[in-house]
């Protein structure tokens, strides 16, 4: 049985050191106590995470070793990252922004990125990080659906903004790092408003259930969703970046994802920054010489990716590994997608080291099921719950499955990091908890009989690309509005590089005939308009999309005929 393939029992022994035990006793309550300022006063994950460092023996200790491409390199301790975090919380401050107010940022992977993550929170507003591949189209929608007063970008990016700007009256200010000259109206260069900006800024304490950050997923119908996560969930981020990704003083820290996906926001700032760690940001594109010699560089001795980042370099070849000194690593984490059990042995061949698989949600805010340094590894599993998080198998009318049986991953409300709410939309948060008393996770997934949990896929129709989660709707909708496309049904297809691709069975309008220049036109048009990773690789031209007789798509059939599986109850087919 594929459960009993453990290859890997690891010899450390610290972290997490007893699992079992620790699962038993934990409280969320004791985690309280790493804190400094968790009081009725109020609190802020800002303080916790820069400030409180920055006056104690940490303050000359790096917080942030940055590259960016062309080899340009900058690093910041904690005590810089307090400064330019001041000075940016009092410009946002002297342009009117005030707690609860939402601020978007729209930026690479540059230092201003972090900062600003940081400046907001301080004031106790809301940061809304965008991926920076977004195109107008998806920038629109969150930057309307947020009613967001400020938007942090560069200008660069701003030039995709500029397209949707007349449809954005909420949007006061637009801060442009690196601006020249030139500026538009509500243009404002970020550098004169730092330096005009004080030094000195008192932080707001807030509530703990004050918001803190919004970030958009995708799910199978309408547009992308706010899922709301409050100050709060610094008890969550500590705990299991300590824990689960085994973080501790000394460790120089690489997190490969970009804040405007959940993991760069959660583990790419503030799990390593509330526990004190030096971490690495690169801002740059994949290339596999290129990331081994960032860790061979900066000595990187954690390192947090994906699946699909480790399924090239494999294919990048064990060649090159021998040209840079990977010694320093120590522990490798993974997330976002299935692990698929080859990667894990091959990471064990050429690294030396196993790799550590994890599951979570932008939903959960962090770290639900982990691979623990201390237990021992089933290649294919997303390992056992954390401690604290009460994760089962159920089926829809909330019965808990026995081991082995497959059906919906399910964890009892009330965690920390959970999501808070859907923004403007009741109704979408509470098809979460339509199982009572659980979140649904959306997953489906079974439990071994040693409580290790295996995923096995969606339960809806949401793709996930490269680790990237993208709505068929979304697509969709995106696909219709090119001239060419009457109907458009997307769905994703397996690949062996990135999890899934995007498919689209396109219905075209009359006149317009299929051939090769007509789907890379289509191609380049949601590229431009959604996001790279939301093109679909494949367009397949077809006289008719399947719908049900109330007009929706049936992708389930549309992925069954493609994949030549069973197509199952097909009663509510549209006729003729
Ligand atoms: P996101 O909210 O964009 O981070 O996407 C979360 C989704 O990614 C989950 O609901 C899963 O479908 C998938 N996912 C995340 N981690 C894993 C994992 N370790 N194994 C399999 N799927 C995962």
């Amino acid at each position: 049985m594929e459960y009993k393939d453990i290859i890997y029992k690891s010899p450390v022994k610290h972290g997490l050191i007893n699992h079992e035990k620790t699962y038993k006793d934990f409280q969320w309550e004791d985690v309280k106590k790493y804190f400094e300022h968790f009081t009725d006063e109020g609190v802020n994950i800002a303080h916790e995470a820069i400030d409180r460092h920055a006056t104690n023996s940490y303050k000359n200790k790096i917080a942030l070793l940055w590259e960016g491409e062309g080899n340009i390199k900058k690093q910041y301790t904690f005590l810089n990252v307090k400064a330019q975090s001041d000075k940016l919380a009092n410009a946002l401050k002297n342009l009117g922004v005030e707690k609860g107010d939402r601020v978007f940022l729209f930026l690479p992977r540059i230092p201003e990125l972090y900062i600003s993550i940081i400046a907001i929170a301080k004031i106790g507003a809301i940061a809304g990080p965008m991926f920076s591949a977004f195109g107008p189209e998806a920038v629109k929608d969150r930057l309307l659906n947020s009613e967001a007063k400020v938007l942090i970008t560069t200008p660069e990016l701003n030039q995709r903004v500029n397209e949707i700007k007349e449809d954005l009256p909420m949007l006061k200010h637009i801060l442009l790092v690196g601006a020249k000259d030139n500026l538009k109206k509500n243009e404002i260069s970020y550098e004169s408003e730092i330096n005009k900006a004080s030094e000195s800024f008192k932080i707001k304490w807030v509530d703990p259930e004050d918001y803190l950050y919004i970030l958009y997923t995708s799910g199978t119908t309408g547009k992308p969703k706010g899922v709301t996560h409050v100050h709060n969930d610094m008890i969550s981020h500590y705990i299991t970046t300590k824990w689960a990704l085994d973080l501790r003083e000394d460790d120089i820290y690489w997190c490969t994802a970009d804040p405007g996906w959940v993991t760069g926001t959660v583990y790419g700032t503030w799990g390593p920054w509330l526990n004190g760690i030096s971490q690495v940001v690169y801002n740059g594109r994949f290339d596999a010489e290129q990331w081994y010699s960032i860790i061979k560089k900066y000595k990187v001795t954690v390192w947090y990716t994906a699946p699909t980042a480790l399924r090239m370099l494999m294919k990048a070849g064990n060649e090159i590994i021998k040209k840079y000194d990977l010694s320093s690593l120590r522990y490798i984490c993974s997330v976002g997608e299935p692990l698929n059990p080859e990667v894990i042995k091959w990471g064990l061949k050429v690294y030396n080291l196993p790799i550590h698989d994890n599951w979570w949600q932008t939903e959960t805010g962090s770290i639900m099921i982990s691979n623990y340094p201390s237990l021992p590894i089933k290649p294919g599993s997303m390992g056992k719950p954390f401690p604290g998080i009460c994760a089962k198998i159920i089926n829809t009318k909330g019965k808990e499955l026995s081991p082995g049986k497959h059906g919906l991953l399910a964890l009892k409300r009330g965690w920390p990091s959970m999501l808070r709410e859907i923004w403007k939309d009741k109704k979408k948060y509470d098809e979460y908890f339509c199982v009572s008393g659980w979140y649904t996770t959306g997953d489906t997934a079974y439990m071994d009989d040693d409580g290790y949990f295996w995923f096995v896929g969606r339960a809806d129709d949401v793709i996930n690309t490269a680790g990237h989660r993208v709505g068929p709707f979304e697509v969709e909708s995106a696909l219709v509005e090119h001239k060419a496309v009457a109907e458009a049904g997307v769905i994703g297809i397996p690949d062996t590089e990135r999890g899934e691709i995007i498919k689209a069975f396109i219905v075209l309008n009359y006149g317009h005939k299929p051939s090769p220049e007509l789907k890379k036109e289509i191609q380049k048009f949601i590229k431009k308009r959604l996001a790279a990773h939301a093109y679909p690789r494949e367009i397949e031209f077809t006289k008719d999309v399947p719908k049900t007789r109330s007009g929706k798509i049936m992708r389930r059939l549309l992925k069954a005929r493609e994949l030549g599986l069973p197509t199952g109850d097909i009663s509510t087919l549209e006729e003729g």
